[in-house]
């Protein structure tokens, strides 16, 4: 692999910084806070196996919900879509990604789609396994082969920071398995939910992924089939329709890719057939997506044209 610093998407990255100080950093999230709010890291990942990086393209951050795209293909493949979408839909919610909202006045309690946290939850507890080390290391096992990386690994930090304070997505559960759309112990889907939000990666690795799924599942380097077609296709079609929470129509118009963001700052981004595209910047709007990650995807939209519009 071939990876090269971009002058050109330096310039872009230059002009999106400043706007990281118009953004806040997630603290919901105890250790969240710990993050550099002026941080903006950018890289693309082509399918001929070249990429380029601008920015602080080192920088490691958890991939918080991005984990949610990741988690839906592996179960897909796993299990099958028809047992998936048994218990989540496939509708945009124009809620927060943390709303209980909609689980109370849809019949039955399913959650409208698997990128909100209601949704992803229900992914989480559908991961097969005889337990929770053999979930937890399978599905790691998944991410490891999609970004051509075997040392992944989670932050135990800010793992144990948002598992001991998930009060809300406990609340998630909870009411789901009172109607029958979750099974089994709730404190072992968080503590397996809280380390796939923590996997951490960089920007690299990050585009280095998203080439997969803009490659149909296919790694662009090694040539292996890691995601069926068809799953690649689902996911891809979710992160258009709820990839960046009730932001997500705005975004569609705006840069026009499936992507899917997560309040650590990160966003992944897939142009079908082109590329996949790894961006941070901690600092988020009040919808919780990295503004100055959306706003380098904008500039990189006006330069690029890369809009599947
Ligand atoms: N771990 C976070 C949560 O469940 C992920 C949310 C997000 O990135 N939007 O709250």
């Amino acid at each position: 692999m071939t990876c090269q610093a971009s002058n050109e998407l330096e310039q872009l990255v230059l002009q999106a910084r400043p706007y990281s100080s118009q953004g806040k950093l997630a603290t919901y999230i105890p250790a969240l806070e710990k993050a550099n709010p002026s941080h903006l890291s950018v890289a693309i990942f082509h399918l001929d196996g070249t990429c380029t990086y601008a920015g602080d393209y080192k920088q490691r951050f958890s991939l918080q919900s991005i984990s949610k795209v990741l988690s839906l293909a592996y179960v897909l493949a796993r299990i099958g879509d028809e047992e998936v979408f048994q218990r989540v839909g496939m509708e945009p919610t124009g809620d927060p990604f943390n709303s209980i909202a909609k689980l109370e006045t849809t019949k039955p309690s399913k959650p409208l789609n698997p990128m909100i946290n209601a949704g992803a939850l229900v992914v989480t507890s559908l991961i097969p396994g005889a337990d929770l080390k053999e979930q937890w290391e399978d599905f790691l096992d998944f991410i490891r082969t999609l970004t051509g990386n075997p040392e992944i690994a989670y932050n135990k930090e800010l793992q144990e920071s948002e598992f001991s304070t998930s009060y809300l997505n406990r609340a998630l559960c909870f009411f789901m398995k009172q109607h029958g759309i979750i099974n089994g112990e709730v404190e072992k889907i968080m503590e397996l939910y809280t380390k796939q939000c923590s996997i951490e990666m960089n920007c690299l690795e990050l585009a280095q992924l998203g080439a997969v799924f803009a490659n149909n599942g296919r790694n662009p380097v090694s040539g292996e089939q890691i995601i069926p077609v068809q799953i690649a296709r689902i996911c891809k079609t979710f992160m258009v329709t709820c990839g960046m929470y009730n932001a997500s129509g705005e975004f569609a118009m705006k840069v026009g890719i499936p992507a899917k963001s997560g309040v650590s700052g990160g966003i992944l981004g897939v142009i079908p057939n082109r590329c996949g595209i790894g961006v941070f910047s901690p600092a988020l709007d009040e919808k919780g997506n990295s503004l100055a990650g959306w706003k380098l995807l904008e500039f990189m939209n006006e330069k690029y044209n890369f809009s599947i519009f």
